[in-house]
């Protein structure tokens, strides 16, 4: 992936077939999460490359994280840390409701992933 992307414009034929493999990576999620997953999608913005892993920043959804809104206005965003398959770390697991999102894994990695995805399948059509 270049450095510095973020999604415009979504294709909905590849946004199915990205959720459909988050769905597959994820059997035991429930659907809250990945739409979720999904409304945080256009909110993500791929770095570049750090060591071994893509860096990402995900735009601060005030209304999915709960918080009040006075803190959130300080945050902008949240970092992506993500390593291949599932495994990442995201900015929010030092927040207030830490233990449990490091458990859950939340939603901030996931629009990671599928934005990986989306433009892992982007790539694939553009060879056909
Ligand atoms: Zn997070």
């Amino acid at each position: 992936m270049e450095p510095q992307l973020t999604i415009k414009e979504i294709n909905p034929e590849v946004f199915i077939r990205a959720e459909r493999m988050l769905r597959v990576l994820f059997p035991n999620f429930s659907s809250g999460w990945i739409e979720a997953c999904k409304d945080r999608l256009l909110d993500v913005e791929y770095i570049g490359k750090e060591k071994n892993a893509d860096v990402f920043h995900v735009k601060r959804n005030i209304k999915f994280d709960g918080e009040p809104s006075g803190r959130g206005k300080s945050w902008g965003y949240r970092k992506v840390t993500l390593w291949s398959g599932k495994s990442g770390f995201c900015s929010c697991f030092f927040g207030p409701y830490s233990y449990k999102r490091r458990k859950e894994l939340c939603s901030h990695i996931g629009a990671c992933i599928l934005f990986r995805f989306y433009f892992q399948i982007l790539k694939q059509q553009e060879k056909v």
